[in-house]
């Protein structure tokens, strides 16, 4: 099975079967911020998505967000959505996925990560054996070394989704 292969693309969290991960026992969601939950240049956190945060908290996620971002915008954010949070978390590396593990109190059998980047967040999923979730960016403005992984990811993806 490949590092490189989410186990689903989806559009966006909004498409993420809450009801089927519960049934298959996945309760924890490990997400990506930028350009996952919030385009990477905007604070301003929708009506959407703090709706569909209370619902993770309604039926019993654990949820924490796993950044690479350090910026105290991120901490605005997680605690805007009541969720938990790793910046500064060098993925694809396990230590910072492990850290949010034992931070929501779940393991990795039980767990979906969820992101935009192949080369960070499907690849650091998939290195623990998590179930992994790719959804489309959302939006183009990413920094200067993403913009170099974007391209490598349309040549490993080629043909298998159509990314922006
Ligand atoms: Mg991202």
């Amino acid at each position: 099975m490949s590092l490189f292969a989410p186990d689903e693309y989806l559009v966006d969290v909004h498409a993420i079967d809450l009801d089927g991960y519960m049934a298959a026992g996945i309760d924890t969601l490990l997400i990506d911020l930028d350009n996952t939950l919030l385009p990477r240049d905007t604070n301003v956190v929708p009506t959407e998505l703090r709706e569909w945060a209370a619902d993770l908290a309604a039926r019993g996620f654990k949820v924490c967000l796993v950044s690479n971002n350090w910026h105290d915008r991120v901490k605005r954010v997680a605690d805007e959505l009541g969720f938990e949070l790793v910046a500064k978390a060098v993925k694809p590396l396990p230590f910072a996925f492990l850290v949010a593990l034992s931070r929501v109190g779940s393991v990795r059998s039980k767990t979906a990560m969820v992101g935009d980047q192949l080369f960070t967040d499907v690849l650091g999923g998939r290195l623990l054996g998590m179930h992994t979730v790719l959804v489309t960016p959302l939006s183009g403005s990413d920094l200067p070394h993403t913009l170099l992984l974007r391209r490598l990811e349309r040549v490993v993806l080629a043909g298998r989704v159509p990314l922006p």
